[in-house]
């Protein structure tokens, strides 16, 4: 089994309860994930056979009380299982930071209790998928501007309008969907794949997340039962409130991308023979190394960190926004390392490095950009705002 990158002895600060998760999901990875996600990634698939298992891992919405289905842990295993997931693949992370931290969330958070009892133990067991719908092919960063409109019609609301680049948009039996009333507040609705007027279509030749499922949410005159609103969702705060769940899970999990280019690379240099010695031998090999460690081991302070004080409730957003931005930021410069000191090898899909690399383009984007989270933390600490 994968042993880790713990430079810091980090393992000793986790209690037996946040090792066993990080354990028992890494052994999954090894075991279940890893012999098959380079024919997925090749065929561009998500591998829906194994969302039963991640149920059954108790990865799909960590913190979720155990009333509702969930196995109701702290954020610092949530963060835990994150990691070992992307150590995998992002796309696998992805797959649980949406049904978890985009669905689950504000089912919990914003739902009543009818769509609490109803959605959240089968989300947890995996048995049914959902998906979250907030950007449009032309709002992304600015979701504020967005153009899909919810009608109050009788005994519910017409919704009209897309969504894009929508995780498990295909996959999914539920759609946690964001749309603007004529006075233009925002609620959030539940669709389900069944309703008239609604359909998702993927979105193809995408070289990034292939084994994720992206696409597009289309609502056309769609009837969506009053019963089917998240009652507590109010304005543009619940949904940004969701993306910073999933952005924290995003923030362990760039390291768990981290982690395995790291491995990879440091196995591929002590064996690649050049000029009669291994790779490893050579200084710049030694300080890319080093380099690709010392930032996975600020990385996992931060989150460790970040953990606690999540679970203390002492996290706040800006908090959040700098752990996602620097994690992914430096995960994306360890795997181009990585690349470079596998070189021709590591173009190939016989390694892992170019999948992450590749991935976390995407990872560097989604669920707020590098620049959109610079600003995040830049208005924090100055107290003014630079988004416009
Ligand atoms: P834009 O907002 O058009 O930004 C373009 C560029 O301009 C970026 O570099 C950005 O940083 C920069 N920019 C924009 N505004 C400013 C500013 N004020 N100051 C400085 N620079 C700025 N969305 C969902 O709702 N649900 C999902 O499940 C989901 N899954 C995704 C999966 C994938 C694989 C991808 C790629 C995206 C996904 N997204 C999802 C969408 C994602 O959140 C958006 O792509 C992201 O918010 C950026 O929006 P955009 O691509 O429209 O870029």
């Amino acid at each position: 089994m994968f042993q880790g990158v713990d430079f810091y002895r980090l393992n000793d600060l986790l209690n037996e309860e946040e090792r066993l998760v990080r354990d028992t999901v890494r052994q999954f990875v090894d075991e279940q994930y890893l012999p098959h996600v380079r024919e997925y990634f090749a065929r561009g698939e998500f591998p829906l056979d194994m969302v039963r298992q991640l149920g059954e891992l108790g990865v799909l919405g960590v913190t979720i009380p155990e009333e509702y289905g969930g196995p109701g842990l702290s954020h610092t295993i949530y963060g835990l299982a994150m990691q070992e997931l992307e150590r995998g693949d992002s796309g696998l992370r992805s797959f649980a930071s949406v049904q978890g931290s985009l669905v689950m969330f504000p089912i919990y958070t914003y739902g009543s209790e009818e769509q609490k009892r109803r959605w959240l133990p089968q989300l947890a067991s995996g048995e049914k998928i959902g998906c979250y719908g907030l950007t449009e092919p032309d709002h992304g960063s600015d979701p504020g501007g967005m153009r899909t409109t919810s009608k109050k019609v009788d005994g519910g609301w017409r919704l009209n309008g897309s969504k894009m680049w929508i995780t498990n948009a295909t996959l999914a039996d539920v759609a946690v969907v964001w749309a603007r009333t004529d006075q233009g507040e925002i609620n959030g609705f539940l669709v389900e794949k069944e309703f008239a007027g609604f359909s998702a279509r993927a979105i193809k030749g995408k070289y990034s997340l292939r084994a994720s499922d992206t696409g597009e949410l289309v609502f056309e005159d769609c009837f969506v039962p009053e019963e089917n609103r998240l009652p507590l969702a109010k304005g543009l705060r619940a949904p940004l409130s969701c993306l910073n769940e999933a952005r924290y899970g995003i923030a362990w999990g760039a390291m768990g991308a981290a982690m395995a280019c790291y491995d990879e690379a440091l196995e591929y240099a002590k064996t690649r023979i050049q000029f009669d010695k291994p790779i490893a031998a050579f200084q710049i090999t030694q300080q890319k190394l080093v380099n690709m460690l010392t930032e996975i081991t600020k990385g996992q302070l931060l989150n460790y960190h970040l953990g606690k004080m999540k679970d203390a409730g002492k996290a706040k957003y800006y908090h959040v926004s700098l752990a996602k931005r620097n994690n992914v930021h430096q995960a994306l410069q360890i795997a181009r390392t990585a690349r470079t000191i596998l070189a021709a090898n590591g173009i190939t899909d016989e390694y892992q490095v170019i999948r992450h690399l590749l991935n976390l383009e995407s990872v560097y984007t989604y669920e707020g950009t590098h620049d959109i989270h610079t600003l995040i933390v830049g208005e924090h600490i100055t107290g003014i705002g630079a988004f416009r």
